[in-house]
């Protein structure tokens, strides 16, 4: 639940124009989805395609309606700069959106398709796929007042049915607080994109009594997963009503413990399709004023019990082929943040953690991926000051902190079988958050 009184003022249009006058800062207040996946999410919406158009069967099986032109404001523009193979070429970004991006609805989306750099055949065709990041970062900052965000796929040549997946997250309503972001689609995948895309499917969330956790579990079982929710034993009564909600399993239990893997295995019958590594400690000093059961426990919580549990259910075998392991990190272990080099370079680790195995495991058809949020709206962030927590919330694109839900979105949906052509990425949910950016 957000305490955040700006956003609730600037929800109602009387408190909203007065607060633009006298020269507050208004956040809009986003469109989120709600109850499980839909086929068709972008139904009655309308997206406008540029570029090469080879995109316009998938948006439209998304139910949207796909135009070059559109005299209504569109729900999305879509440019697919897969062609553009120079700095001259990235002219065709601003005849695209210049015209356009002003009147694109409110909480709108923007995604460019490009090319990885890497995959480029000359110098000018590297920097003007590089060229795209820059491009989406800076739209998402001038579009994120309306609570609009602007993302880039970048799509490896023969991974061109990898793209599906993140296409439809990216465009729908459960992307509300990824802005400014680029997800690289790396692997071809099957898209199987029905409703309940997790029936039949086990998965895990450590962490899971309370806050992001909590709400993974609930959108991974309204998505059709039994749920195994873990966390350390003095949550249990929580953790049980929430496995009876759900149907599912609860698993008192502390990451640390050295069964903690076998455990895991036996509490899934051998068999995980969906690994969220979620749980996580803070244990805040600067380094000169920290002692040292600060550190150990922050490095062994957040990193070391991740690694252990990856790595032995890996070897046991217990995670399916075509499972899906999803960690956490943050955007402190990317920006850094004083008082947590103990907690950042846990975070960071997770980041290099999900790198390694996205590519170790890419071959045996599991997808490793991270989120890092930014500043969500949970016990945690409540427990801030309030000046540093005014900053944590408008010092970004979108003005305003995510939910939990956000965070649960971007999980679920790298936890689906539609992010499959994904191995290594590391996705920030923090609204565009200036820290780190
Ligand atoms: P939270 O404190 O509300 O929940 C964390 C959960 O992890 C708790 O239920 C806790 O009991 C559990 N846990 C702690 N140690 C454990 C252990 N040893 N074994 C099993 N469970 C354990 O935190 P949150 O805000 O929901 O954060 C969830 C994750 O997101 C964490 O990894 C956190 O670092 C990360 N994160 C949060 C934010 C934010 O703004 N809230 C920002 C960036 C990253």
């Amino acid at each position: 639940m957000s305490t955040d009184t700006l956003l609730a003022w600037a929800s109602k249009p009387a408190s909203r124009r007065m607060m633009s006058m006298v020269g507050l800062p208004t956040p809009q207040p986003l469109a989120r989805g709600e109850g499980p996946c839909i086929a068709e999410p972008l139904a009655e919406r309308r997206v406008v395609l540029g570029g090469d158009d080879v995109l316009g069967p998938l948006i439209s099986g998304l139910g949207a309606e796909v135009v070059t032109e559109s005299e209504e404001p569109p729900s999305a523009l879509v440019f697919d700069a897969r062609g553009v193979g120079s700095a001259e070429g990235l002219r065709a970004l601003y005849d695209f959106f210049h015209p356009r991006i002003r009147g694109m609805a409110r909480c709108g989306r923007v995604v460019v398709v490009g090319c990885p750099a890497a995959a480029a055949a000359n110098a000018g065709s590297a920097a003007a796929s590089e060229a795209l990041l820059g491009f989406v970062k800076s739209l998402s900052k001038e579009i994120g007042r309306k609570g609009s965000t602007a993302n880039l796929l970048t799509v490896s040549p023969g991974a061109e049915s990898g793209i599906a997946g993140p296409l439809r997250f990216l465009l729908s309503p459960r992307s509300a607080f990824v802005t400014g972001q680029a997800l690289a689609v790396s692997t071809s995948t099957a898209n199987p994109h029905g409703a309940q895309p997790l029936a039949g499917k086990t998965a895990l969330v450590t962490g899971a009594a309370r806050g992001i956790g909590e709400a993974t579990a609930r959108r991974l079982a309204e998505e059709g997963a039994r749920v195994i929710v873990l966390d350390i034993p003095p949550e249990a009564e929580a953790l049980t009503a929430l496995a009876e909600e759900l149907d599912g399993v609860s698993l008192p239990l502390d990451i640390t413990d050295p069964t903690a893997a076998a455990d895991i295995a036996a509490a899934a019958s051998g068999r995980l399709d969906v690994l969220v590594h979620n749980a996580g400690i803070t244990r805040d000093k600067t380094l000169a004023k920290m002692d040292e059961q600060r550190w150990d426990l922050t490095i062994d919580v957040n990193l070391t019990s991740v690694i252990a549990v990856t790595e032995t259910l890996i070897e046991k075998g217990a995670i399916s082929e075509g499972g899906r392991i999803v960690l956490v990190s943050s955007i402190a272990g990317i920006a850094g943040n004083a008082g947590q080099t103990n907690y950042a370079a846990s975070k960071s680790g997770v980041a290099g953690l999900t790198r390694y195995l996205g590519c170790q495991l890419a071959e045996r058809d599991i997808a490793v991926n991270a989120v890092a949020p930014g500043f969500i709206e949970t016990r945690l962030t409540h427990a801030i000051p309030f000046t540093i927590r005014e900053v944590g919330r408008r010092f970004s694109n979108l003005n305003q902190g995510g939910l939990p839900v956000d965070v649960a979105e971007a999980i679920t949906f790298l936890s689906s079988p539609g992010a499959g052509g994904l191995h290594g990425n590391v996705l920030r949910v923090c609204g565009g958050n200036l820290l780190g950016a």
